[in-house]
């Protein structure tokens, strides 16, 4: 179902210019993404993981005593190839209807994306989400992600430092704007929404 590979940025690493610099892209797809995946293939030789797809690695660690690591970097895989294509040079804009109706109101859909990505306290990701027809708001720390809890994700934002500090230093606020003004790949999110 998910791949252990690299997915590839489906624009270039100027493209985001000026909300997300290519020295962010290269440094947090080409670099961060990278080492997560090669770490994680070398943790899985030999093991029962070897064979599984990235989902089956990430459920099945996350309920193992022994394999913090490969769920670490199993779920980095994912949210991260997840996260890049949640991106897009032309995003942002007006929140598609379909989905500020499934959660309500869109105010407040931005209110609270916005609250509960400033205020994850250290690192981690928020997401939008979807459980039965709703669409909620998720945060969740580290490298857990959504999938290890069988909830739907359907858009996702990175808010470890490193996915905004050489562009934004301190300012996360900023990033969540930027991403949400700018950035937001709705297509895929609606596309994630129809699964
Ligand atoms: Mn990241």
């Amino acid at each position: 179902m998910f791949s252990l590979t690299q997915f590839p940025l489906q624009f270039s690493e100027k493209a985001l210019m000026p909300y997300m610099s290519e020295e962010t892209l290269q440094c947090h797809h080409g670099k961060h993404l990278a080492t997560y995946i090669k770490n994680l293939n070398d943790l899985i030789v030999g093991t029962e993981y070897e064979a599984m797809p990235l989902d089956e690695i990430i459920i099945k660690s996350a309920a193992a005593q022994d394999a913090k690591k490969i769920f670490n970097n199993a779920a980095q895989v994912f949210n991260h190839n997840f996260f890049f294509r949640c991106l897009s040079p032309n995003g942002g804009g007006n929140i598609p209807e379909v989905i500020s109706k499934a959660f309500g109101d869109k105010e407040k859909l931005v209110t609270e994306f916005k609250s509960a990505a400033a205020g994850l306290f250290g690192s981690g990701w928020t997401w939008l989400v979807q459980d039965n027809g709703t669409i909620k708001i998720l945060t969740t720390a580290n490298a857990d992600t959504p999938i290890a809890h069988n909830i739907v994700p359907i858009m996702a934002l990175d808010v470890w430092e490193h996915a905004y500090y050489l562009d934004y230093q301190n300012r996360r606020a900023d990033f969540i704007e930027a991403f949400l003004k700018h950035l937001v790949n709705w297509k895929f999110v609606l596309e994630n929404m129809n699964q």
